[in-house]
């Protein structure tokens, strides 16, 4: 019998390397958090879309299938662009929804840099596959919810995110090659080694939408043309920067080809079974060349970056795009509650707000619940 109704879960991720990667053809290490975006939804026969959120209350959107494909996008409150994106681009491409009740709510913290807006548009995403077009495959369900953010909800968002959330595995990194879409799951059990991956959401807004991220985005196809290359993914290394007579330009240019070079070299060590205090120091190269020569840092990452290595993390990094959000620290077990106190501290007494800390084990990817 075919399904009407049911809830649909989609996990919010922390990338461990490759910020900014993306968008350049590069790779990513990204994992699924236990964390995510429950979306209960039931099919309608009458064209009618409703949308209530958890974390939107008292802004239900209320209208048709009909009114999708010529309404002023502008009419709709800002977070009802994503569902409503993934569901006209389902439409778009030849699959007619019917109506849909939809509930949604989120235990990813919203606009901490960990991907709130993925778990939204890939729980809304595998439940409308399910009811109205189950011949829909993975790949085009990272295809839909990747417009979804580009177009409907004007994001400019590569597609670590929404690969992340439908693709990840428990226990398992998802390494990416974003030019080709080849995935492999590298087993990533830190407990094994008495480690512990420690994400502190900093409460600073990390505003992707500001004009920051298209710029950065703008900077890397300019060298990637100055250089002669279709992207800068095929530099693999930085040794032809200095062709770029711009030096902001060169630093750009550098992280990107030296982020590569460390997402690549974290795999192959986890890959080996390596004890993962190996790929630490890599991790606070990342955010070095985020800072410098990316300049996406900001303050209260700096401060929770800082605190974190004198706690005693073996390695520590911003992780998503930046500019606020959220970092991450490898760190042994036995350290983790002392070293949140620490950060906790570092960041209050500067007048940051109080971060919410918490410990990440890779979960599943994005599924039916029920
Ligand atoms: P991030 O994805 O890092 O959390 P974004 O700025 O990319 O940050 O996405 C956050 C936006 O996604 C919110 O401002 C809101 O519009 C939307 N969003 C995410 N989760 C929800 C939710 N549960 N309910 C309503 N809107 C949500
Ligand atoms: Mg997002």
């Amino acid at each position: 019998m075919e399904s009407t109704a049911g809830r649909w879960w989609a996990p919010g991720r922390v990338n461990l390397i490759g910020e900014h990667t993306d968008y350049n053809d590069g790779y990513v290490l990204p994992l699924a958090l236990p964390l995510g975006t429950t979306c209960t939804a039931r099919a309608r026969p009458d064209g009618v879309l409703r949308l209530r959120s958890e974390q939107a209350p008292g802004d239900t959107v209320d209208t048709t299938t009909a009114d999708l494909s010529t309404a002023g996008w502008s009419d709709f409150p800002a977070w009802s662009r994503y569902p409503l994106g993934v569901i006209r681009e389902f439409e778009r491409r030849g699959h007619e929804i019917r109506g849909l009740d939809i509930d949604l709510d989120s235990t990813v913290p919203i606009g901490a840099g960990l991907s709130s807006s993925a778990a939204l548009t890939c729980s809304v995403a595998i439940a409308v596959r399910d009811l109205f077009a189950p011949s829909v495959s993975t790949a085009d369900l990272i295809d839909i919810t990747r417009t979804a953010e580009n177009v409907y909800a004007g994001v400019p968002t590569g597609v670590l995110d929404q690969s992340a959330a439908l693709l990840c595995t428990p226990g398992h990194l998802l390494f990416l090659d974003t030019r080709t879409g080849k995935t492999e799951h590298i087993p990533f059990d830190l407990a094994r080694h008495g480690l512990t991956l420690l994400i502190v959401d900093t409460g600073a807004p990390h505003r992707l939408m500001d004009s920051a991220y298209a710029t950065r985005r703008a900077e890397c196809a300019t060298a990637a043309a100055q250089l002669d290359v279709p992207t800068l993914r095929d530099l693999p290394t930085a040794a032809e920067i200095d062709r770029l007579p711009d030096p902001v330009l060169r630093r750009r240019a550098r992280h990107v080809i030296t982020e590569n070079a460390r997402v690549l070299r974290i795999a192959e060590q986890l890959r080996s079974g390596a004890d993962p205090r190996t790929i630490a120091p890599f991790l606070t190269a990342g955010h070095t060349s985020l800072r410098d020569d990316f300049e996406v840092s900001a303050p209260p990452l700096e401060t929770a970056v800082a605190a974190a290595l004198t706690a005693g993390a073996h390695g520590a990094r911003l992780t998503g795009a930046g500019f606020g959000g959220s970092i991450l620290a490898l760190i042994d077990q036995r350290r983790a509650t002392a070293a949140s106190e620490r950060i906790r501290e570092a960041l209050t007494a500067k007048g940051f707000t109080a971060p919410h800390i918490f410990t990440a084990t890779p979960s599943a990817g994005a599924h039916r619940l029920g």
